[in-house]
């Protein structure tokens, strides 16, 4: 069994309780995947001879951050110049002609990339909502799973599902010549079969489990009441999360109104959607019942505020949310709607969007958030969301998945007078220095501890110039894509 000891660290932020001071000049002890112990220096005589030495002088220490919803499969097509533009619904008609072109390659390339890219900003958990499976490639899901445990990162996998696109989506899709060679939707019985088999093969229940697996459609299928009823029995045996995307959209409040008459978190409530367990991403456009059932249900909500600046959505009635007692995490979203995927930047983004002068009445000062309410949203509160105790705080029996970052560099001199608030506020240095996760260091000195980062990088560069091209050849669609051409002049390709 490895033993890892953590030495001399600045600023320890063990996050136990709430409101925990952090500890200066803090020694921790790691034994195989778990925390053994920790405490202020001078630490126990036996610690000396562990198998590994950190020295962490200089550096701020912090539970592992807890990403609360992703998508890996879009990391090859951020910044895609036709879709940066636009509202939700015209840019996914963008991306969905590339994301058909998803494959088993590009979904491995891409899951290594944003697991790498989340890894080397701050976070040792990620839910990955996986929802498209090109022309029924249900093995996809499998791929993705075996690449992201390769890459070291603890992974909570939805196995996501298209019941249907809704609406104009749908329709105006469905008139691009050579969209309709590849499926992208499924049926209910491939769904539920599809999901039932991802619970069989990757769902590990156990404590420090690496893998455990989700459930849950990408929008509401308001017409189809039977299939969340049946994922969320499925869901509620197996002990998984249930995942959806609800902003909501101008057609969920309409088809939920017409054949539920009522809003859609009513109609998720009364289908036995929501609860401990239930996550639901975005929850930008919630009203006061609806906040009042997130948080009577004790479902979570994944806040991705990169997301809500991109595509033009409001900044989501968080504040009041959390007021009312309804649990909030933070997720980077989908690499095509971030288009970034640094964990650390997404904390510094929730920190602040709030401030904005208009966006909360009565929100001043006094009730802006505190650098101590980001660090539990990104750590304990994700944590009980996701119904893990073995994560997000740094202390003995649990994980030892933990972060280091370095206070000793420009973007934080000057800042040192509080050390988290230098991490949130100041620098937009936002690669941490050591990630740690279940006893495995995956990052250190600010890279993959296992190298490939290069490859990383010209793998995802050239199957994401494939895509566009195979994309362009077989639709009449055009991406003003460089990066065939970016290749050829930088040989890398
Ligand atoms: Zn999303």
């Amino acid at each position: 069994m490895t033993t890892i000891a953590v030495r001399n660290a600045a600023m320890l932020y063990p996050c136990r309780s709430r409101h925990e001071a952090p500890l200066a000049d803090a020694w921790l002890r790691i034994d195989g995947a778990g925390i053994v112990d920790l405490g202020p220096e001078p630490c126990p005589a036996d610690l000396a001879g562990a198998g590994r030495v950190i020295d962490a002088r200089g550096k701020v220490v912090l539970p592992g951050f807890i990403n609360l919803h992703h998508h890996f499969f879009q990391s090859l097509t951020r910044a895609m110049p036709v879709g940066l533009y636009a509202y939700s619904l015209d840019w996914l008609r963008t991306m969905y002609p590339l994301w058909q072109e998803i494959d088993a390659e590009a979904i491995e390339v891409a899951a290594r990339l944003a697991a790498s890219e989340l890894l080397l900003t701050g976070a040792t958990t990620s839910v990955d909502f996986a929802y498209l499976y090109p022309g029924g490639r249900a093995e996809l899901f499998d791929r993705e799973v075996a690449a992201v445990r390769s890459a070291g990162l603890r992974l909570h996998a939805v196995r996501g599902c298209t019941p249907r696109l809704d609406g104009a989506l749908g329709r105006d899709l469905a008139t691009i010549p050579g969209f309709g060679d590849i499926r992208l939707e499924e049926s209910t019985a491939d769904i539920l079969a599809a999901s039932e088999a991802a619970i069989a093969r990757h769902h590990d229940r156990s404590r420090h489990s690496m893998c455990r697996i989700g459930v849950g459609p990408t929008a509401l299928p308001a017409g189809d009441p039977g299939l969340l009823r049946d994922l969320a029995a499925l869901a509620l045996e197996a002990g998984c999360d249930r995942h959806i995307h609800l902003q909501p959209r101008p057609v969920e409040l309409e088809e939920s109104a017409r054949l539920h008459g009522c809003r859609p978190t009513e109609f998720l409530r009364r289908v036995g959607w929501l609860g401990e367990r239930s996550i639901i991403a975005h929850a930008t456009k919630h009203e006061a019942a609806d906040i009042r059932i997130l948080a009577e249900s004790g479902t979570g909500v994944a806040h991705c505020p990169s997301q809500n600046m991109r595509l033009g959505y409001p900044a989501g009635p968080i504040p009041e949310m959390r007021t009312a007692g309804v649990r909030v995490g933070i997720g980077v979203d989908g690499g095509a709607s971030n288009d970034g995927g640094s964990y650390l930047g997404e904390l510094r983004l929730a920190h602040m969007i709030h401030r904005l002068e208009g966006v909360h009445e009565g929100y001043g000062p006094d009730q802006w958030m505190r650098a101590s309410d980001v660090l539990w949203m990104a750590t304990r509160e994700a944590a009980a969301i996701l119904g893990r105790d073995d994560i997000g705080r740094l202390a003995p029996g649990c994980a030892a998945d933990l972060v280091m970052i370095d206070l000793r560099q420009i973007a934080y001199a000057g800042a040192l007078h509080d050390p988290l608030s230098a991490v949130l506020f100041a620098g937009d240095t936002t690669v941490v220095d050591t990630t740690i996760v279940n006893g495995a260091i995956v990052v250190e000195g600010g890279r993959l501890a296992n190298g490939g980062e290069s490859r990383i990088v010209d793998d995802a560069n050239r199957v994401a110039a494939e895509m566009v091209r195979r994309a362009e050849a077989r639709t009449d669609r055009r991406f003003e894509s460089r990066a065939a051409k970016l290749l050829r002049l930088c040989r890398c390709g």
